[in-house]
């Protein structure tokens, strides 16, 4: 009993509008597509919501406050390495990532071909073992933002537990 209340649950969500002239990242995979996600980093709207995943279940608030928009320094910033920081804060805070899930919701283009790319790069940015990060991708059936293709969003939970 007393192992289960070391026990963090933290759950994060990201939405990117997409743009002209914009790659498509996505788990830190270069998605090939007709237009790409709007952001100040890589706008990778996966790994955005891990992480605040992440950061919600040691209570450290979110990727917005620790690595702000308004900071030249994460300009198309790879959000892997971002994602890599938060799990290295999580861990210095004293709590050990034990499992992560997600979904991507995205009308197009179909992501399924690079779902397991996603779940080794999100993976290794975190230094869990990839059977402890899922990736999932689901349509909107054509409704919403997602569904009418102004955008992509995402969300996350993880599992996290204190080890101090
Ligand atoms: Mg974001």
């Amino acid at each position: 009993m007393e192992d289960f209340r070391r026990l963090r649950i933290g759950q994060g969500m990201d939405v990117h509008a997409f743009a002209e002239g914009r790659r498509l990242v996505l788990g830190g995979v270069d998605v090939p597509h007709t237009r790409g996600l709007l952001g100040h980093s890589d706008a990778d709207v996966l790994a955005h919501a891990v992480a605040d995943a992440l950061l919600g279940a040691v209570r450290g608030g979110d990727i917005g406050k620790l690595f702000p928009d308004t900071d030249p320094a994460f300009k198309d910033a790879d959000s892997l390495v971002l994602l890599e920081k938060v799990a290295q804060f999580v861990r210095d805070e004293g709590y050990e990532i034990l499992d992560v899930d997600s979904v991507i919701a995205a009308q197009a283009p179909k992501l399924s071909p690079y779902r397991d790319q996603m779940r080794e790069n999100l993976a290794r940015a975190m230094g869990v073992a990839v059977e402890n990060v899922g990736v999932k991708a689901t349509t909107t059936e054509h409704l919403g933002f997602e569904g009418r293709e102004e955008g992509i969003s995402a969300t996350a939970t993880c599992l996290c537990a204190r080890c101090r």
